[in-house]
């Protein structure tokens, strides 16, 4: 280890569910962050995101002290009202009229309190997770099959597999590190084959040997038919399937009556079926295989039966518990296993223990020394919002998520906090679409503020260390968890101290009466102390014994956690979207995430090269659907559903099947106008796991009519409540607005300079007698307006304006905001938006680890880097993360079919 590592400190990554390792270091006040090469799941390899975490850590947007009704007041003033909220609550309605609706984000220890806190001594079930959303399905298909939430399997298994199969994921962008494993492993053994199964063509499509574009939903269909196809080609391993499952002959018998004609499968799931054979035959003749399956799978009213439907060809082929081999359920968020771990769902008990099994409720209740444990599990996120509707719930706590942003359906979310008696709510944002709701506001500390451990998507337990001392009134969520229950009456059960206190008790929770019953046993690790949980390094539980070294691989002996200590195959019936298209609503709405940004931009939205990749909302369509629904590639569009509407930027990217339309999940009314895709999502959810339906809402779409686009680039801000869209990007130095309008301005100029008034100067704007320099110039004739605003030569602001979306290149006067004072030659291109020489324009961020932008990279294409890895010698673009490599590739594929196009015939 050199001398910098070991000056660093040793945590992980707060974003995706692969959960790398970070060393970071503090120097001379900025944040640096690299690869940890020791974490077993990354080995020193960071994305895009995870790279940019130190510009995110800054203080301006914090919420920096405790609020109530949007006063600034003490921390006791604060938990008394909170309490006092929740008090009232209960001893009028009931513990059930009370909720917690917490995060992914949180840490294991944070979640075991508020767990604890809600299900022991409140005495309801009520606390569900923004889990619910991304992962639930899974959780319940393993329970199904396993008898307990167990992930099999291991990263390096990915690497082992002779076939790897990712369904319902793209891998490429939602988790970058792991995708990049998976193309480095195919890079050394070149037989081994990748296959994607996704409605759309996604980056992650770039390393695939075959992309089956199956219909949205007949993930069910494909999967029994290949069953079907496995029994039928004997590829069948029958002593493991006596031996160590049951159901496989009603699995097989559902399967063949469903799916049992390929022909009809290929129909069905509208497939060729020479690729579908193809996959079937892969499938049957590759005993390493591994089926990596995330949101695409879960995000669905059958999503739990979806995931069934992939552990049931696991385990009739007995390909499960040895190396290289396994389905796979991959997490979205940092933590989200850490919360399944504790009981963090609203039907599940800390440690794996299960609500409808009367001992392990009295285990426990004694452990806890409870004075009244929920019964029956609590209401699911999306149930528990419609109580609080209903007028059920009167008091909720919400910690580090949006709901506001990212439920379905989510207006009538928005209705159900407002007519909620008290919200509570902690952040460490002070303005979000949810904390504007809040009667009760608490600061939370920040990821490098805290202390705790997270479990990723391989069951490794990593620890989260503090490297930053806690701003403000700041404090951790567990310690606001455990003043409120004193307050409650509960001090007892809630003295801890330390998350490693806290940490203790999980640990010996884990191992309680377990005896090797239940597969989630940390009882290795309890007892640690406060140096032994400092030191911890990441291990994979089970971890049964204090000399475990962690457990890779689980059911390498057949045993699984039915009371038989058998498998199940389920029988898995297909079935379609639970709503249907019409001719009002004739596509298919997909949503999910984009490269460089998480969830609700409130973090990843702070760091200006995770921004500049994809600056505003959009809408990604068939061209040929475009076409036929009037809306050209540029402009803004509405998506429209029967739950609500949504404004962006249409995109025709290629990458969708004609008949589906796809939005990001990202942007909330803090970033865009009208551009929260959860209010336009369908409320219904799997009726097992009641995780929503994200991947199918019927949609239409129609031209958003304006007569006026343009831009604004400022070191201010811009008032936009009269404009008809704008949408709102920081960029570090300076903030960029898209904007459109259907009003026309009588006179440009007056208008321009009212939008961009003195009052919108930035705070480190010059003295008030420096001169404002204003330059503009209007073609009347075509509707052009263009203006910048300078004081001292030094650019403040500048905007433009046409009739039509095509506008100029926004990245070479960004460039300029970084000038103290521009040239005499810049000032003289401001308003032409074009540098002397076309060199100097980087173009819009493809690779946003090393800020390389699109122009730049078209220039090196023609001057002969042919291929991603010569782009990466020129320009570095590629290099770190990879995440940008298939961009890269279809930039020069652009480049070949232009430069084709253009050679004499
Ligand atoms: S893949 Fe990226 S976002 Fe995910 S944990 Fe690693 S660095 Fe963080």
């Amino acid at each position: 280890m050199s001398a910098a590592e070991s000056a660093a400190v040793r945590t992980t990554c707060p974003y995706c569910g692969v959960g790398c390792g970070l060393l970071v270091a503090v120097e001379d006040c900025a944040v640096r962050v690299r690869g940890d090469p020791e974490h077993p799941a990354n080995h020193g390899a960071l994305c895009s995101k995870g790279s940019a975490l130190g510009e995110t850590v800054g203080l301006e947007a914090r919420l920096l002290e405790p609020r109530v009704n949007g006063e600034p007041v003490g921390w006791d003033a604060a938990l008394d009202a909170a309490a006092r909220g929740f008090r009232r609550a209960i001893d009028q309605h009931g513990p059930d009229a009370v909720a917690f609706y917490i995060s992914g984000q949180l840490l294991t220890e944070d979640y075991y309190v508020a767990n604890k806190l809600m299900k022991g001594f409140i005495g309801s079930g009520n606390i569900d997770t923004n889990s619910r959303l991304c992962m639930s399905s899974a959780v319940a298909a393993h329970q199904r099959a396993f008898g307990e939430d167990l992930v099999p399997t291991s990263y390096q298994d990915l690497e082992l597999a002779d076939l790897v199969v990712l369904v319902g994921s793209n891998t490429a962008w939602c988790h970058p590190v792991l995708f990049q494993r998976i193309v480095k492993a195919k890079a050394e053994r070149p037989h081994m084959r990748v296959v994607v199964i996704d409605p759309r063509r996604t980056p992650t499509c770039d390393t695939a040997d075959l992309h089956l574009p199956l219909r949205t939903g007949t993930d069910v269909l494909l999967f029994n038919g290949l069953l079907s196809h496995l029994a039928r080609t004997r590829v069948i391993d029958a002593t493991f399937v006596r031996a160590h499952t049951q159901g496989a002959a009603r699995a097989l018998l559902v399967a063949d009556n469903t799916a049992g004609d390929v022909a009809a499968v290929a129909r069905g799931c509208g497939l060729d079926i020479g690729s579908l054979q193809a996959f079937y035959e892969w499938f049957a003749a590759t005993e390493r295989v591994v089926t990596l399956f995330s949101q695409g799978v879960n995000q669905s009213s059958a999503g739990t039966d979806k995931a069934n439907s992939i552990i049931n060809a696991h385990l009739l082929t007995g390909r499960i518990g040895r190396p290289g081999m396994g389905p796979f359920s991959i997490t979205g968020q940092p933590n989200a296993m850490g919360g399944r771990e504790v009981g963090g769902l609203a039907n599940m008990l800390a440690a794996h223990l299960e609500f409808d099994n009367p001992d392990h409720r009295r285990l426990l209740q004694r452990f806890w020394q409870s004075p009244r444990m929920a019964s029956r599990p609590g209401l699911k996120a999306v149930d528990l919002f419609e109580a609080m509707y209903q007028g059920k719930i009167k008091a909720v706590w919400i910690m580090s998520t949006n709901p506001i942003v990212s439920l379905p359906n989510a207006d009538r979310a928005r209705a159900a906090l407002r007519r909620c008696e008290c919200v509570v709510v902690s952040d460490v944002v002070a303005h979000t679409d949810t904390t504007a709701l809040a009667h009760v506001l608490l600061p939370a500390t920040a990821w490098g503020e805290k202390d705790g451990t997270v479990t990723n998507s391989d069951r490794h337990i990593s620890r989260q260390r503090r490297f930053l001392r806690p701003p403000g009134e700041t404090r951790p969520d567990w310690w606001s968890l455990c003043e409120v229950a004193r307050r409650l009456g509960f001090a007892q059960g809630f003295n801890f101290a330390t998350p490693a206190e806290i940490f203790d008790e999980h640990a010996r929770l884990s191992a309680l009466e377990n005896n090797g019953s239940r597969g989630f046993d940390i009882g290795g690790l309890a007892g640690l102390g406060e140096s032994g949980y400092a030191r911890l390094a990441p291990i994979q539980w089970p971890v049964p014994t204090p000399e475990s070294d962690g457990t890779p691989r689980l059911f390498m002996d057949g045993r699984f956690y039915h009371a038989d200590g058998k498998a199940r195959l389920v029988p898995t019936r297909p079935r379609p979207p639970t709503f249907a298209l019409d001719e009002e609503y004739p596509l298919v709405l997909n949503t999910g995430r984009i490269r460089d940004q998480w969830h609700s931009m409130t973090r990843t939205g702070r760091a200006p090269r995770l921004n500049s990749h994809f600056a505003e909302p959009f809408v990604d369509m068939h061209a040929g659907d475009a076409l036929v629904f009037g809306a050209r590639e540029g402009t803004l569009v509405r998506v429209v559903t029967r739950w609500g509407r949504l404004v962006a930027r249409l995109r025709t990217s290629g990458e969708v099947a004609r008949g589906s339309v796809f939005v990001p999940i990202h942007w909330s009314d803090e970033t865009c106008s009208e551009a929260r895709v959860g209010a336009i999502v369908n409320p219904s959810v799997d009726p097992v796991s009641g995780e929503p339906e994200f991947k199918s809402t019927p949609a239409r779409v129609e031209p958003f009519v304006v007569n006026w686009y343009g831009f604004v680039l400022t070191r201010g801000t811009v008032a936009v409540r009269d404009l008809s869209w704008w949408a709102r990007t920081e960029l570090g130095t300076h903030r960029r607005y898209e904007i459109a309008g259907r009003s026309v301005p009588r006179r440009w100029p007056d208008w321009a300079r009212a939008l961009l008034g003195s009052d919108a100067l930035g705070s480190d704007a010059l003295g008030s007698d420096a001169a404002d320099d204003w330059i503009d110039y209007e073609d009347v004739g075509a509707g052009t307006y263009r203006a910048a605003r300078l004081r001292d030569e030094r650019i403040e602001s500048c905007i433009f304006v046409g009739p039509r979306p095509e506008l100029p290149s926004r990245s070479w006067l960004g460039s300029l905001f970084e000038r103290p004072r521009l040239s005499p030659a810049e000032r003289a291109r401001v308003l032409a938006s074009r540098p002397l020489a076309a060199s100097m324009d980087a173009g819009e961020t493809v690779c946003a680890c090393f800020r390389v932008g699109s122009r730049a990279i078209e220039a090196a294409i023609a001057q002969g880097c042919h291929d991603p890895a010569a782009i990466g010698h020129r320009l570095k673009a590629g290099t770190n993360c990879g995440s940008c490599v298939p961009e890269l590739r279809r930039l020069v594929r652009d480049f070949k079919t232009a430069t084709a196009a253009s050679l004499p015939r």
